[in-house]
C-alpha cells in the first residue's frame, strides 16, 4: 500500500505569537496546553496555567509534542486499494460497500472499531449512525482494552459509570494508595501533583503493583502482590475493617445496600491477615500496615488504573477496592474514593456518548423504555436490540467471517490487540477494510481497501473529556494538510450516502455537542449522572470560548460539579451504592510446566500507544531506546539469560523477539515488556502478539498483565548496530529495531550468523557512500565501517560476533551533528569512544535537558551529599517537567547500592 509524500511543513492557524487553547493527545490527565505559532513557522508549546488538570504543567511527553506534528507519512488524499480518488469517491465506495453488506448479510455484518483517540463529537456521530440507523450496536473503542472493567464496576455499585472524585482530591488526600498504576509514569502530571502536595501536607503514599515502578520512589511502603490478586488483598481490607470496627455503620445504613453478603464472601478466603498474605505472596507485616492505614486515615484514595482494568477478573478487582471505600463512607468527600484513572485523553467522552458496544449513548443501556428514548430522540428507523461484540469478539467474528466490512478510526489494532497475529489475520479476512487515520504507515492501515485521510492532533477542533469528568475544548491551531478532514464529517458523509441524511446534516463540530448535550438531559430528571444539558444552547462563539467543565452542568449544577456522591445518593433505582460481593478469581491461563513465567505488559514514560507519534520524537525516543524484557536477575540464571542478550518470549498465541534487562524491580517468575513498538519500528518486538486473549466475562476487557509465557536466549551470532542519516529497510535480518536520533537513525540488529554483514555493508555503501572508513577485527570478528560526505559523517556501521563488543550509541548519535572531524577525531570515531575529555551521556533520563543515565550516575559518583536537588541545580535535570524525578531518585539509590 503506497504511502502518501508528505508535501509540505505544518502551516499555524493563528499569527506568529498568538496562542491556541488546547488540550493534549495523550492520556487521560487530559492537561491544558497553549500551542503558540512562532515567527519561524514552529509551534510552541507550553501548559496552560489556566487549565484545572495540569494549572501549567506538562510531562516529557506534552513538551515534546511540537516534535511530532510534521506531516512525514500523512496520509493525505482518501485512497482505494491504494489509488488516490477524490473523496465523493471514496465516500460512495464506502457507503455502497456498507449497504451492499447489510442487503447480502444483514447488519450484523457490519462493525466499527474506533479510538479513545477520537473526539467526543466523532465518536458521537460514530455510535448514533451505528446503534441508530444501521440498527446494531457492532461499535467497540480501544477504550475497552483499558477501562472496561471501570465501566463495568462503577456500575454495579454506582448504577452508573461515574468516577466520583477529583484531581484536587489526591493533593486532600490524607494517604494515596496507588494499585495497578505507575502513576509515575503514565500520568505524569497527577503524580507530580501528589508529590508536591505531599511536601506540603506530608500525605502518605502507598504503592501495591507486582513490579517495583517508578512511582514506588519516595513512597512509604511498595507492596509487590502476586499477580491478580487484587482482589484478595481488598477482601481481607474489608474484613480487617469490620473486625477493627471501622467501618461506619450510619453510612451503610443510610446509603448503600450489600454490606453483609459482600463481607460474607470476603471471610470465606480472607479471614486473617496471614491468609490473605499468603495468598498474595506478601509479607504479613506489610499487609498489616497497609490495613491499619486505610483504618487510620479518614481522608484515602484508592486510585487504580491498567493493572487492575487489564484482568480477567478486573470487574470484581474494581468492586473489591469500592467496597471497602462504601464500608468507611471514604467517598464523595474531599480528599476521599476509589479513582479510576483512564488511559487515553477522551476514553470518557466515548464512555459519554456510547461508543463501547456496551452502552446505548448518553449514559443509557438497553432496557426497553431507554432505547425507546433514544430512538424518539434520535428519530431513528432501527435501533439496535441489545448490546453488540467487544473489542475481543469483534475480531473472532471477522475472522469467522460473520463480520464482512469493518470501518477502522483512528486505531491500530493489528498492534494493541491481544493474540494481535490472529487480528492481523483477523483483518485480512475481511472483504470491506475502511481505515481513517492521519497516518497510511500504520500496521492497520497497510491492510485496508480504502483509506480516509483523518486530521491530526493539532488540526482537530471539538471536546474531550478527562478522568475527572473535566469536559475540555481541543482546538485546531494548525492548517489541516491536504484534503483531510474531521472524523465526524466524513462519518456524517457516508451516513447521508447511505440514505440517513437529514439525520446527520451537520455542518460543524458544534452542531453535533450542541445535540450530545440535549440527549444528555433528555427526559433525564436527575436520574443519570452523566448530565450537560446547560450546555446544549451554546452558541458557536460561546462553544468556541468554552472553558474547561466538569460534568454534570445542568440546573441543579450550571458551573458543573467538582465531585460527586457527596449526599450519599447514587443512581440505583433506590439511590443506594451497592456493595458487591467478590469471590477472588485466579487469571484465566496460569504459569505451568510449559510456560513457566506470567508476561505482563504495560508502557514506559516517554511512548504512547504503537509509535505513530511519539516515535517521531529524538528526546522521547531516546529514554528508551530498543524494546526490551525485564527479568529478575535469579530468573534469568534460570534461564540462562545474560544481561543484554536477545531472548524469544513464546506464549500458547505468539512470539517476540526482545533485548534482556535485568532488574531486582521485577518479581521472579516474571516478565514485563513493553507494549509500544510495531512492525515499523522494530521486527519482531510486538508483544501483543504473545498477549493472552482471554477476557472479564462482565466487561470485556482483556488479560495483557498475566500471560503465560516461556523465555529462552535467541541464537544470534552476530550483532550490530547501524546509525544512518537516512531511513534503511533492514527487513532482511533476524532482528532489528529503529529509533529517530537527533540528527540521525539509530537501528539495532542481530543475525544467526554473519553472512548478512556484507549485505548490509553493500546496501549502505550505496544508499550514503562517499569517502568511508573501515577497520576490522578477524580475531575478534568485529568490523567497524564509516561513511563521510564533505568531511560531514553520513553512516556508521558497527558489528561484532559478541554483543558486549560493541561500543555505546550515544555519544557516536551525537557526533552526526558535528561538522567534519580531523584524523585524530575519525580514529576515536572508529573507537566508537570520546576520549578522555569527553564523555557517553547513555540512554535520556532528563527529556527536556536531554541528560543521560551516564551523566547523572558521574554526577552522583562525584559528588558527596547527592540528592535529586544538587543534581538539578548542577545538571539542570528533573527541574522542568519533573517527570524524571522518580528516576532521579532511582539512579541516586542504585548509586548508594541500596533500595530506598
Ligand atoms: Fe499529556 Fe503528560 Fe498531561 Fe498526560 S500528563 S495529558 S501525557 S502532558
Amino acid at each position: 500500500m503506497p504511502v502518501s509524500v508528505p508535501p509540505s511543513l505544518p502551516v499555524p492557524l493563528a499569527g506568529a505569537g498568538q496562542g491556541v487553547n488546547t488540550t493534549c493527545p495523550y492520556c487521560g490527565v487530559g492537561c491544558g496546553i497553549i500551542a503558540t505559532g512562532t515567527a519561524r513557522g514552529g509551534v510552541r508549546i507550553e501548559g496552560d496555567a489556566a487549565h484545572p488538570a495540569n494549572l501549567g504543567r506538562l510531562c516529557s511527553k506534552g513538551l515534546a509534542l511540537a516534535e511530532t506534528i510534521g506531516h512525514e507519512q500523512r496520509l493525505l488524499h482518501p485512497e482505494i486499494n491504494g489509488v488516490r480518488v477524490a473523496w465523493d469517491e471514496a465516500l460512495g465506495a464506502v457507503a455502497n460497500g456498507f449497504n451492499t453488506v447489510i442487503r447480502e448479510h444483514g447488519p450484523d455484518a457490519l462493525a466499527f472499531y474506533v479510538s479513545g483517540q477520537l473526539l467526543t463529537e466523532d465518536y458521537y456521530v460514530a455510535n448514533k449512525l451505528m446503534k441508530g440507523f444501521i440498527g446494531r450496536a457492532n461499535i467497540d473503542t480501544n477504550s475497552r482494552l483499558c477501562m472496561a472493567s471501570a465501566v463495568a464496576g462503577h456500575k454495579r455499585a454506582f448504577g452508573s459509570d461515574s468516577v466520583g472524585p477529583c484531581y484536587e482530591d489526591l493533593e486532600q488526600a490524607e494517604a494515596i494508595v496507588l494499585i495497578g498504576s505507575n502513576l509515575a509514569w503514565c500520568h505524569p502530571v497527577l503524580f507530580r501533583r501528589i508529590e508536591q502536595a505531599r511536601k506540603q501536607n506530608g500525605a502518605r503514599l502507598l504503592v501495591i503493583d507486582p513490579r517495583r515502578t517508578a512511582s514506588c520512589h519516595g513512597a512509604e511502603a511498595h507492596l509487590p502482590l502476586r499477580p491478580g490478586t487484587d482482589a484478595l488483598l481488598y477482601n481481607g481490607l474489608l474484613v480487617y475493617l469490620a473486625e477493627q470496627g471501622c467501618v461506619d455503620t450510619d453510612y451503610i445504613e443510610a446509603h448503600t445496600q450489600g454490606y453483609a453478603a459482600a463481607l460474607a464472601t470476603a471471610r470465606e478466603r480472607a479471614a486473617t491477615v496471614e491468609a490473605v498474605a499468603a495468598g498474595c505472596d506478601l509479607d504479613p507485616g506489610a499487609v498489616r500496615g497497609f490495613y491499619r492505614l486505610f483504618a487510620e486515615t479518614e481522608k484515602v484514595i484508592s486510585l487504580f488504573s491498567m493493572g487492575v482494568n487489564q484482568s480477567s477478573s478486573g470487574v470484581d478487582k474494581v468492586n473489591s477496592i469500592i467496597n471497602a471505600h462504601l464500608a468507611t463512607g471514604r467517598i464523595g468527600q474531599p480528599g476521599r474514593g476509589a479513582f479510576s484513572i483512564t488511559g487515553q485523553p477522551n476514553a470518557m467522552g466515548g464512555r459519554e456518548v456510547g461508543g463501547l458496544a456496551s452502552t446505548l449513548a448518553a449514559h443509557m443501556d438497553f432496557s426497553a423504555a431507554e432505547k425507546e428514548r433514544v430512538q424518539r430522540f434520535w428519530r431513528s428507523p432501527a435501533m439496535a436490540p441489545g448490546p453488540g461484540v467487544k473489542a475481543v469478539d469483534l475480531f473472532r467474528a471477522l475472522h469467522a467471517g460473520r463480520i464482512k466490512a469493518l470501518w477502522v478510526m483512528g486505531a491500530n489494532p493489528a498492534v494493541s490487540l491481544p493474540d494481535a497475529d490472529f487480528a492481523r489475520a483477523a483483518l485480512a479476512h475481511c472483504e470491506l477494510l475502511v481505515v481513517s487515520d492521519c497516518t497510511a504507515a500504520t500496521d492497520t492501515a497497510r491492510q485496508a481497501d480504502i483509506l480516509l485521510p483523518a486530521l491530526a492532533w493539532g488540526e482537530k477542533s471539538g471536546t474531550v473529556t478527562n478522568s475527572e469528568r473535566c469536559v475540555s475544548r481541543q482546538r485546531a491551531f494548525l492548517k489541516a494538510p491536504g484534503e483531510a478532514r474531521a472524523d465526524w464529517w466524513m462519518i456524517s458523509a457516508v451516513a447521508r450516502r447511505m440514505g440517513h441524511g437529514d439525520a446527520f446534516a451537520y455542518a460543524r463540530a458544534a452542531d453535533i455537542f450542541r445535540e450530545h448535550a440535549r440527549l444528555s438531559g433528555f427526559e433525564n430528571h436527575g436520574r443519570r449522572a452523566f448530565d450537560i444539558s446547560a450546555l446544549q444552547a451554546l452558541d458557536n462563539a460561546q462553544y468556541e470560548a468554552l472553558a474547561p467543565v466538569q460534568w454534570p452542568i445542568n440546573a441543579a449544577h450550571p458551573e458543573g460539579a467538582k465531585r460527586l456522591f457527596g449526599d450519599g445518593r447514587f443512581y440505583t433505582a433506590d439511590q443506594r451504592a451497592r456493595l458487591i460481593p467478590v469471590q477472588p478469581r485466579a487469571p484465566r491461563s496460569a504459569a505451568d510446566g510449559r510456560y513457566p513465567l506470567l508476561l505482563n505488559t504495560g508502557r514506559v514514560r516517554d511512548h504512547w500507544h504503537t509509535l505513530t507519534r511519539t516515535g517521531r520524537s529524538a528526546r522521547l525516543s531516546r529514554h528508551t531506546p530498543e524494546p526490551f524484557a525485564a527479568l529478575h536477575p535469579r530468573t534469568a540464571a534460570r534461564f540462562g539469560v545474560n544481561a543484554n542478550d536477545l531472548v524469544e518470549i513464546e506464549s500458547a498465541w505468539g512470539r517476540a523477539l526482545l533485548r534482556a534487562r535485568l532488574t531486582p524491580a521485577q518479581r521472579e517468575g516474571e516478565v514485563f515488556a513493553p507494549l509500544h513498538w510495531n512492525d515499523q519500528f522494530s521486527a519482531k518486538a510486538r508483544i501483543n502478539a504473545v498477549v493472552n486473549p482471554h477476557v472479564d466475562p462482565y466487561s470485556g476487557q482483556p488479560e495483557y498483565k498475566q500471560t503465560p509465557a516461556r523465555i529462552r536466549v535467541a541464537p544470534m551470532q552476530w550483532h550490530g548496530f547501524l546509525l544512518c542519516r537516512r531511513e534503511c529497510e533492514l527487513g532482511a535480518l533476524g532482528y532489528w529495531s529503529k529509533m529517530r536520533e537527533r540528527h540521525n537513525w539509530r537501528y539495532e540488529f542481530a543475525h544467526e550468523n554473519a553472512a548478512a554483514g556484507a549485505g548490509l555493508r553493500k546496501q549502505i555503501q550505496r544508499e550514503h557512500g562517499g569517502e568511508s572508513l573501515e577497520y576490522i577485527d578477524e580475531w575478534s570478528g568485529s568490523a567497524r565501517y564509516l561513511w563521510f560526505a564533505g568531511g560531514v559523517l553520513q553512516a556508521a556501521l558497527f558489528t561484532a560476533g559478541d554483543y558486549r563488543q560493541l561500543p555505546g550509541r550515544d555519544w557516536l548519535c551525537a557526533q552526526f551533528g558535528e561538522p567534519g572531524f580531523g584524523a585524530e577525531q575519525r580514529a576515536r570515531l572508529l573507537a566508537g569512544a570520546p576520549g578522555p575529555n569527553g564523555a557517553d551521556p547513555g540512554p535520556t533520563v532528563c527529556a527536556c535537558f536531554d541528560v543521560g543515565r551516564q551523566t547523572v550516575l558521574d554526577f552522583i559518583r562525584h559528588t558527596p551529599a547527592a540528592d535529586i536537588d544538587r543534581i538539578g541545580q548542577s545538571l539542570k535535570a528533573g527541574t522542568h517537567c519533573g517527570s524524571c524525578r522518580p528516576e532521579l531518585a532511582g539512579l541516586l539509590s542504585e548509586a548508594a547500592g541500596r533500595r530506598d
